[in-house]
């Protein structure tokens, strides 16, 4: 038993001696790790540069934009030596993808790097550009016309060839899709209504003279209207002439579009004695009531023309030029290029040769004609006579030349104009001095503006006192509540033919 104790004893004294000894192994150990630990974090610490991205790890950037990279911050023992960092990678904004960039910065050997995705993405969806007002009245039965649209995208850029136009009875959609599918849609309001009344013109004016005992014949008008078609065809007319007795009679001519928009409009006939010419023509309607229709023939010229077209730019005035061979080619673009409208007035100006016959008339308006095309690309078809329709000097050449000319001037395609307003410029000035013939023509045409019917004015880009004239003559104008147009096909501004 005491044997079996010591042996026991003997045993457990053994393993205790082995702990000891594994213990101070392990400790051992532990130190020499700890130490390394110790070692690395203090080399870390010491030797290491540190580096850390400002803003986000992953930033999304739309094509085309600019990508302003958000940057890093680099230190070393605290000291900040951001400046010695640098980028590897780049984005390329104008091309779709996702761009890597590292961020690193070296100190002692060591190299820190933080990384960060830049994607270059196309969210932006194409922009359609309506052609006109986005909200349009249009008349209650026609067919929309499209004016037209635009589509342009960041990514893809001109799309308008694949705009998908849906029109409806009140609206019209226009829809777009990118290649990165963003889609753009625009929209355009159709107003189906019709409030406009048509619009009678006269012919032969507001004002007809017939002789006493001669048969009247109604010189008849034309209608035009915003909706309808031809409503000529449906004018009444009530009201009679007696052209046995003297007097004035009244001629009332009404007529209605579809919509039910009324017209009326009354001519005065006057039956008198003797055959009257009016001496003034300001009872010709010559267009819109208010409108001033500034005319200028004989030119170009190189002097007074461009003085007068300042004038029409400052004032922001747009006018009409019947144009004859004189001047430079330059002159004619340029009355073109700034808005104004072209006119024919015959290349000669010459009352011998261009009223001798019709033929000898037409050679030299051709002439005119394609000079004026050659030099804007456009071919005009409005035309004055030298002299105006109502001119007597052509009796000298050929009798009834000007009858003939006015019917032929229309089978051709082109509308002739006169004037109801004669600036006097041509030789209808009478004072002595220079000033004064300028006041003189500056009232010759306010005195004779009138706001119930258009205003088509003569005066000539040749004349040194039209140049002097015109600033004043379109001041008075504006501040009179007119309103500045060109000649157009639709107006009729005819004197009488008296040859
Ligand atoms: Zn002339």
């Amino acid at each position: 038993m005491e044997q079996d104790e010591l042996e026991t004893e003997r045993k457990i004294k053994k393993v205790e001696r082995k702990q000891k000894k594994y213990l101070k192994k392990v400790s051992i150990i532990g130190v020499i790790l700890l130490s390394i630990i110790l070692l690395v974090l203090l080399i870390y610490f010491l030797f290491v540069p540190k580096i850390t991205l400002i803003g986000d790890k992953y930033i999304k950037v739309e094509y085309g934009d600019k990508y302003k990279d958000p940057g890093v911050k680099a230190t070393y023992l605290g000291k900040n030596i951001t400046d010695k960092s640098w980028i590897e990678g780049k984005v390329d904004e104008n091309k779709l993808g996702v761009y890597h960039l590292k961020y690193k910065i070296r100190k002692n050997k060591f190299t820190s790097t933080v990384e960060r995705d830049i994607e270059v993405v196309d969210t932006k969806e194409p922009v359609i550009t309506i052609v006109g007002e986005n909200e349009i009245s249009v008349c209650p039965a026609k067919e929309y016309v499209e004016e037209g649209y635009t589509a342009l995208d960041n990514y893809d850029g001109d799309l308008t060839d694949k705009v998908n136009v849906e029109t409806f009875d009140t609206e019209v959609i226009y829809k777009v899709k990118d290649s990165s599918g963003n889609e753009g849609v625009s929209k355009r309001v159709l107003n189906r209504i019709d409030e406009e009344a048509p619009v009678i013109t006269l012919k032969g004016g507001d004002t007809y003279y017939v002789v006493l005992n001669s048969t009247f014949t109604d010189p008849l008008y034309t209608v035009s209207d915003n909706c309808d078609e031809d409503l000529t065809s449906k004018v009444t007319v009530s009201g009679s002439v007696d052209t046995k007795k003297l007097g004035t009679y009244e001629l009332s001519y009404t007529v209605s579009d579809t919509k039910g928009n009324t017209a009326t409009k009354t001519r005065k006939v006057v039956v008198s004695e003797k055959k009257v010419t009016p001496v003034s023509t300001g009872n010709l309607t010559c267009g819109s009531a208010g409108v001033i229709y500034l005319t200028f023939d004989d030119g170009p010229n190189s002097y007074y023309t461009p003085k007068i077209l300042d004038v029409l730019k400052k004032y922001d005035v747009k006018a009409t030029f019947f144009v004859t061979a004189a001047g430079p080619d330059s002159l004619i673009k340029r009355e073109f290029d700034e808005g104004h409208v072209i006119g024919l007035h015959s290349s000669s100006h010459d009352y011998a040769n261009i009223y001798k016959s019709s033929e000898a008339f037409w050679t030299d308006m051709n002439k005119i004609a394609s000079r004026v095309e050659r030099i804007t690309g456009k071919k005009s078809d409005l035309l004055r006579f030298p002299g105006g329709v109502s001119n007597t000097v052509s009796r000298k050449y050929k009798s009834g030349i000007m009858t003939q000319l006015a019917k032929e001037v229309e089978d051709n395609g082109y509308v002739y104009f006169d004037w109801n307003i004669s600036s006097g410029d041509a030789g209808g000035l009478k004072s002595a001095s220079f000033n004064g013939k300028v006041s003189e023509e500056i009232s010759n045409v306010t005195r004779n503006l009138s706001k119930s019917r258009g205003n088509v004015i003569l005066m000539h880009d040749i004349k040194q006192t039209t140049a002097s004239a015109i600033e004043e003559i379109i001041k008075y104008g504006k501040n009179n509540g007119y309103k500045f147009e060109v000649l157009n096909k639709n107006i009729i501004c005819h004197q009488r033919i008296n040859n």
